[in-house]
């Protein structure tokens, strides 16, 4: 009897993969004519001074809205996008689209932002990636300075050197660099001291793990990140008391759902930018 269920079971588990093979096989044909076809948005999440509460900058998200599934999570289509190398052609966009909008809101008389953008490894290895920035940068006037990309840690480790002649050549525009969701990678310390990095973003499982827990290693990144002469953002704060603990601790930036989640553009001038540009 017990062969005669788990066979059963078997035989439902095999058609719901192929039903998963085959959702992804659809996205990655959606996705293509989504890039084009105006399904996808870039939302933005603030990021403010820890110590002041000053707005610095925003962290572009990509967001698809499917016309018949829906919102698609980026954790979803963005290993899609890697995976079928359509991930070059999105990330270019959300380059163009994100500088364009955040240069415009400065022209309305906000306040002058940073905008962090996530990257992929493809994106890195990519001949025309450079020259992607250069034109995003021209096309839209926003400030080299104002730019900030975010790589992970596999993605550094992955080719170290191409990573760093990479990184050289993002520098040498006078663009910033971060490493996201630091201290979950599988890399070596030794990076620190050999990548032109400007900033470390704590991923947020040790953010959320405050004030109990996670303690110990927020301390010892702040301190590593002050050797360096590197800048320190808390990513994924939630709760009063983890900024709290975080303004204590001296961190520099903060950015979470307590002080803002990832939001439309419109969304975003409305609550944090109508005072300076109505
Ligand atoms: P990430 O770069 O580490 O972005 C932070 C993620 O945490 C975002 O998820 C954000 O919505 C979420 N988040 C922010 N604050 C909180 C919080 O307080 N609590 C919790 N639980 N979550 C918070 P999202 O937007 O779903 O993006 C997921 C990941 O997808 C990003 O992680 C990034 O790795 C990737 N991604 C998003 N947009 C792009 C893009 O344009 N290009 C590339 N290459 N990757 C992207
Ligand atoms: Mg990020
Ligand atoms: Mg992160
Ligand atoms: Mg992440």
């Amino acid at each position: 009897h017990a062969k005669q269920s788990g066979r059963n079971r078997l035989a439902e588990f095999v058609p719901a993969m192929t039903a998963a093979t085959q959702r992804r096989a659809a996205l990655e044909r959606e996705l293509r004519r989504a890039i084009d076809g105006g399904q996808l948005a870039v939302h933005y999440q603030p990021q403010f001074d820890c110590a002041s509460g000053a707005l610095l900058g925003v962290e572009a998200l990509v967001r698809w809205r499917h016309p018949e599934h829906g919102p698609i999570s980026p954790a979803e289509f963005i290993p899609i996008a890697e995976e079928s190398g359509l991930i070059v052609e999105l990330g270019s966009w959300v380059l163009r689209h994100a500088c364009a909008e955040v240069a415009q809101w400065q022209r309305a008389g906000g306040p002058a932002l940073t905008l962090a953008v996530n990257m992929s490894a493809r994106q890195l290895r990519e001949p025309g990636f450079i020259e992607d920035v250069t034109r995003a940068l021209a096309s839209s006037g926003l400030a080299p300075g104002r730019l900030e990309l975010e790589l992970t840690e596999s993605v550094l480790m992955e080719d170290v050197a191409g990573a760093l002649a990479f990184m050289q050549s993002v520098r040498a525009l006078g663009v910033r660099l971060a490493i996201d969701d630091f201290g979950t990678g599988y890399s070596s310390l030794a990076y620190l001291q050999t990548f032109p990095i400007n900033q470390l973003k704590v991923d947020r499982s040790f953010v959320q793990l405050l004030p109990q827990r996670g303690e110990t290693i927020i301390h010892a990144v702040l301190a590593l990140a002050r050797g360096f002469g590197l800048t320190v953002v808390a990513e994924g704060v939630e709760e009063p008391r983890q900024l709290e603990w975080l303004r204590e601790a001296g961190c520099d930036v903060v950015q979470g759902y307590l002080l803002g989640m990832p939001m439309a553009a419109d969304a975003f001038r409305e609550r944090f930018l109508e005072p300076a540009t109505a």
